[in-house]
């Protein structure tokens, strides 16, 4: 299991199925079960009548009707795509810049910060929630010391730098094999 992974929010009650209409608040609660965190997107009828039992992180929101995505074509590399691949990796060496990257966008509002959750073995998890997808993004805090952080501020100004003559910035995805 990872401790970070995005899930979607859900368009309907995870419950009793009724879709979400536009402005209508969910309540949002997060568990941890043997294949990672489960997500439940619940109405305010079926949150009153749900049981807190097991659940580690609860935020609530107010449901906006997705937009329609962006077009490909216009898609460059940027603070969100760059988390988007990072989220998605196995390698836990970049929890650093993932980290970084969530407090950029965080401060673009991009992303809310929704829960920091303290952890039976003394990590905290930090729960971010994408301001217009309603996507959570769970990722580990590395509690970076201040001589850490200039290094991989660095280390992710580089993999947002577009590569001349390249579609493919720096692959991100994982150690080599074989070391
Ligand atoms: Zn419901």
């Amino acid at each position: 299991m990872t401790e970070w992974d995005i899930q979607s929010r859900g368009d309907a009650c995870t419950t009793c199925q009724k879709p979400f209409v536009d402005k209508e608040a969910y309540h949002t609660l997060l568990s941890l079960d043997a294949t990672g965190y489960a997500r439940r997107d619940l109405c305010g009828v079926c949150f009153a009548s749900t049981s807190r039992d097991g659940i580690i992180s609860y935020w609530q929101g107010e449901y906006k009707l997705p937009p329609p995505p962006p077009p490909e074509a216009i898609q460059k590399e940027t603070a969100e795509t760059l988390l988007r691949k990072l989220v998605e990796s196995t390698d836990p060496s970049h929890a650093a810049a993932r980290y970084i990257l969530a407090v950029m966008l965080e401060r673009k509002r991009i992303l809310k910060h929704r829960d920091t959750v303290h952890e039976e073995d003394g990590n905290d998890l930090l729960v971010y929630e994408h301001a217009r997808t309603g996507e959570s993004f769970t990722l580990p805090d590395p509690h970076l010391r201040l001589d850490q952080l200039a290094h991989v501020q660095e280390e992710v100004a580089a993999l947002l730098q577009p590569t001349a003559g390249s579609a493919k910035a720096e692959p991100v995805n994982g150690p080599s094999p074989g070391v």
